[in-house]
């Protein structure tokens, strides 16, 4: 059977690998009879996903002893609103770096829970550019820093990150958890939906600091209290089984693949061929982003006029290339070539862009 070449943003591209093991299980997982979603969370099978699932995230991204891993439901989106109604208290602020699209809306829901201000912005240049370190201005007592490391839409990524901060750094990794060597260390929590670079959509990883857990207050809800999470291993209420066994599924195969150091290597690998196609493009093609902003996840590029635009976009899904419209904020075209887009599919469209130019 031939598969699309699906440069999708979100939900995105799952390895074949997994799909066929997931395939091979559906109906019989483990010799119990059943699917994975007609298991109960509370069987011995599915605890066993659920703690694979996380030890083989730890082990993946190196993370300590005094983090724990949550396994949630709501998106990342839910997690604008969860990071300020556990982390921020009444009397605190908390700090959000804007880079786009989805710290405006991080920003703009904490909002709603407390005081939150802009730490910096590049949205005067349409968000091409990651802000410099030194532009950042951080209080030593607001409750904590906001930073979306890959901005999915405009197609920048940080390179350096805000290491040693005075106050707990609190990330977004929707769109580049896993595809590349993290310093957890340097982070108190991380989120990320799983649909771009860790499985399907419907589970929502969140990696936090142990200390930060006292800061939930016990009249939170309890579905949006981590604490109450974190205490039961994820299993508080019915988790989303299937998504969280894929997720298993995915980690297992970054691990056979030879982990977060390869998945940079292949990752870098692709991105560059498209770069490299867009900069030897003689203006043909125009990248989005500052180049020392590029992110290795998204490849946003534009071409001279709305109609080559519209004739590249047409040719592309003629020849089974899914996904390369841009976002209506960027326009033009974007690439998503997250850890499970293979590099031959990369190659394909960095062709097809070549023998486009020439005819154009
Ligand atoms: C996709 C995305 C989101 C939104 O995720 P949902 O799971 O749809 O809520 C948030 N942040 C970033 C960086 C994203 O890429």
């Amino acid at each position: 059977m031939k598969r699309a070449y699906n440069f999708n943003a979100g939900p995105a591209s799952l390895p074949v690998a997994v799909l066929e093991k997931a395939k091979k299980e559906m109906m019989n997982y483990q010799g119990s009879g059943m699917a994975v979603m007609e298991l109960s969370h509370r069987s011995k099978e599915f605890e066993e996903i659920n703690e694979r699932t996380k030890k083989l995230l730890s082990k993946l991204l190196s993370i300590p002893d005094d983090y724990e891993i949550l396994f949630l439901q709501g998106g990342a989106s839910l997690q604008f609103s969860m990071v300020p109604m556990n982390l921020l208290e009444n009397s605190t602020t908390a700090s959000y770096v804007l880079t786009g699209t989805w710290s405006e809306k991080a920003l703009k829901e904490a909002k709603k829970i407390g005081n939150a201000i802009e730490a910096a912005s590049t949205k005067h240049n349409n968000y091409k550019s990651i802000p410099s370190l030194t532009e950042i201005d951080v209080k030593e007592d607001v409750a904590y820093l906001h930073i979306t490391t890959n901005n999915t839409i405009f197609g920048t990524q940080w390179h350096s990150l805000p290491e040693g901060m005075p106050v707990p750094l609190v990330a977004d990794m929707s769109s580049d958890i896993l595809s590349r060597p993290l310093n957890i260390s340097s982070y108190g929590l991380i989120y990320a939906g799983a649909q771009k670079n860790l499985g399907p959509s419907g589970v929502t990883v969140v990696i936090i600091q142990k200390d930060l857990l006292k800061r939930s207050r016990k009249d939170l809800p309890s579905m949006l209290n981590y604490q109450v999470h974190a205490s039961s291993q994820s299993l508080y209420n019915t988790p989303p089984t299937l998504s969280v066994y894929f997720l298993m599924l995915v980690l297992e195969w970054a691990e056979a693949l030879g982990g977060v150091e390869e998945l940079e290597r292949m990752n870098k690998e692709k991105a560059a061929l498209l770069y490299d196609t867009i900069d030897q493009s003689g203006g043909f093609y125009t990248g989005h982003a500052e180049k020392d902003s590029r992110s290795l996840m998204n490849v946003t590029f534009t071409l001279g006029s709305d109609e080559l635009t519209a004739s590249f976009l047409q040719e592309a899904e003629e020849l089974g290339f899914i996904g390369l419209a841009g976002h209506r904020s960027v326009g033009g075209c974007r690439a998503s070539i997250y850890n499970a887009v293979p590099l031959e599919h990369v190659e394909k469209l960095v062709k097809f862009m070549s023998d486009f130019r020439l005819r154009n």
